[in-house]
């Protein structure tokens, strides 16, 4: 089992041929509203990719609050530590450009009322094989459940700021992006990133989009799996894709290379299709993709 202590956003996402800069308007092709946000983004990538999961989080009690409820409910993840505050759930403003590149502003709503992590909310993680962490809630609440956790603590630093040393001592698999890598070591070449992360924590997967990922660990393993090659049309969440995947395949004790061949594989197949949670890849669509 994998528990998620994360945010739930809606998506709200507008596809345009070119993004506008400060100051301009253009015309886009297509709008829709896509529940996402990097904690139910991992949790339903990951229930996809065939674990059970447990959601930890918060939605607002807008109208957008049971949609998201319902849309992991629908992708069988357990919501039973999902909260309702007042007010606005998450939000995630998107514009996707017709390269697949996209620009994101995130108004965190119900999610910043999530202060900290419950008896209740710590007994459903006590049970999980890994504990998946975001930056996305407010860092306190973070720094609190991977202090608490009993189990593995897998984090993806986004979005990118300063990780307290508490934090980085209480995780044990790091999974930035190249961006995200950079800004925490300060160093631009993924490999010198790589061995900078080893000091902080002990393994760590740099995903380097269309390039594939990096992995290494402080006992001195170090790989690299290229991406599948396939044409994206929208990167949306293809690092939380990678991620949820990534920690089914370690939770089912499958070797590191293999682990990262499933992660990859599953991000490839979200990469081709539009959206956060709507372009995530079942169990089958991923094994049928290895073969
Ligand atoms: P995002 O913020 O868009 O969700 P990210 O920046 O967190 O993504 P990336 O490094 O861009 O993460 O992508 C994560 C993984 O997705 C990569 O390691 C790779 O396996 C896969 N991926 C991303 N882009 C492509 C692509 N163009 N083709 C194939 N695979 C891709």
């Amino acid at each position: 089992m994998i528990s998620v202590f994360g945010s739930a956003n809606m998506d709200l996402v507008a596809y345009t041929t070119i993004a506008p800069r400060r100051g301009e308007t253009v015309t886009g092709r297509a709008f829709s509203t896509i529940p996402g946000g990097k904690g139910a983004n991992q949790a339903i990538a990951a229930a996809r990719a065939g674990a059970e999961v447990a959601f930890v989080g918060a939605v607002g009690d807008d109208a957008f609050g049971p949609v998201m409820r319902g849309t992991l409910e629908s992708a069988g993840v357990d919501v039973s530590r999902l909260r309702v505050v007042p007010g606005s759930s998450g939000i995630a403003h998107i514009v996707v450009d017709d390269d697949g590149g996209n620009s994101i502003i995130v108004v965190p709503g119900a999610n910043g009322a999530v202060t900290g992590v419950s008896t209740e909310d710590l007994a459903v993680i006590a049970r999980s094989d890994a504990l998946l962490l975001q930056l996305e809630l407010p860092m306190e609440a973070v720094v609190a459940a991977a202090r608490q956790a009993k189990v593995p603590v897998v984090l993806t630093p986004a979005p990118a700021q300063e990780l307290p040393r508490e934090l980085l001592a209480a995780v044990d698999l790091i999974v930035p992006n190249e961006i995200e890598a950079a800004a925490i070591t300060g160093l631009a070449g993924p490999e010198e990133a790589l061995m900078a992360l080893l000091e902080l924590v002990p393994e760590a997967v740099i995903t380097l989009g269309g390039e594939g990922a990096l992995y290494g660990s402080r006992t001195g393993e170090r790989l690299r799996v290229p991406a599948v090659p396939v044409k994206a049309v929208d990167t949306t969440a293809a690092g939380d894709t990678f991620v949820g995947a990534l920690a089914v395949a370690r939770a089912e004790g499958r070797p590191h290379e293999e682990a990262l061949r499933f992660a990859t594989t599953a991000a490839a197949l979200s990469v081709q299709r539009a959206g956060a949670s709507t372009s995530m890849p079942t169990r089958h669509e991923i094994d049928a993709s290895l073969r």
